[in-house]
């Protein structure tokens, strides 16, 4: 795997392998690799001959400057793990490479990037349209994968390529998670011990949404009453608890059809997220 830090290096290296006739897919990320983006890697090497990964920890996309300061950079680690999960290129670039002084540009993507994390975190989906629009153009995948732990995320990236006719194909990986339920997040790492416990609030409130639907309870009130509950248990306070379209991320009165639960919540210092898809017969 060679460690790439220029954009015109990136572009060298994709062309000549678009004129090899060989494909491209890509995984963006902001480093600290655990199994989930490793998982992302692997899915992207079993389909692609050339598989480019970028770690760029985003500073656009970060509202809170003390978020930003404590993401945990680690390179030599994360150089090691995604060339043994099979990736290529690894993409690490400054930030000034990425917002040389004159940069003027923001991509505001309405819609699904509105509520839930859009009005919790004020302009990260901005930063984050933003990088990844910059990151496709630069790398030009034919596929990217993104991982469904951040589902709107995914959905808020989905509806930029759509709406600007970008010819990436993007592609959803299932999330990875521990083997008590916690998804795998970089800021997992911050949680205190005993926070470590608390947090298993968000999985266990996804598990019992699912319960509550798989029961025949499909209203919005029912499920999430069910999730809320096991917040309460832990003295956990949810930022949100919502059952939204996974495309619109706009609420829905019912499971019926594709639904999403998303929850978010500030354990110790560290503000956590998950979400689980739901349809009437349970999760999927
Ligand atoms: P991040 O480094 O947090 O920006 O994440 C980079 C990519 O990895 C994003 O597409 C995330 O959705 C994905 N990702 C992060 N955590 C997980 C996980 N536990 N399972 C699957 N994908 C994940």
């Amino acid at each position: 795997m060679t460690t790439l830090r220029t954009i015109a290096e990136v572009r060298a290296a994709t062309a000549d392998a678009r004129r090899d006739g060989r494909s491209i897919g890509f995984v963006p990320t902001m480093g600290a690799l655990h199994e989930g983006h490793l998982h992302l890697i692997r899915t992207a090497r079993r389909a692609h001959d050339l598989v480019v990964i970028s770690v760029f920890v985003n500073p656009t996309q970060f509202d809170d400057p003390a978020d930003l300061a404590a993401y945990p950079r680690v390179e030599d680690t994360d150089a090691a793990a995604a060339q043994a999960a099979g990736a290529d290129l690894l993409f690490a670039p400054s930030a000034a490479e990425m917002y040389p002084d004159g940069f003027a540009t923001t991509i505001e993507v309405g819609g699904p990037s509105e509520r839930l994390e859009g009005a919790s975190r004020p302009g990260h989906f901005n930063g984050v349209a933003t990088v990844v629009c910059k990151l496709l153009s630069i790398v030009g995948p034919d596929v990217a994968y993104f991982g469904q732990k951040d589902a709107q995320q995914l959905a808020v990236v989905r509806r930029m390529v759509t709406d600007l006719n970008l010819p990436y194909a993007i592609q959803a990986v299932p999330t990875v998670r521990d083997d008590d339920g916690l998804a795998l997040s970089s800021r997992n790492a911050r949680l205190a011990a005993a926070d470590r416990e608390r947090a298993l609030a968000l999985s266990r409130a996804l598990r019992a949404a699912e319960a509550s639907v798989a029961g025949g309870r499909a209203s919005a009130e029912e499920v999430l009453a069910a999730a809320r509950a096991e917040f309460a248990a832990r003295g956990v306070e949810p930022d949100y608890v919502e059952l939204v379209d996974p495309i619109t991320f706009t609420p829905l009165p019912t499971v019926d059809g594709d639904a999403l639960l998303a929850v978010a919540a500030r354990v110790g210092d560290v503000r956590l997220i998950d979400n689980q898809p739901l349809t009437r017969n349970g999760s999927h």
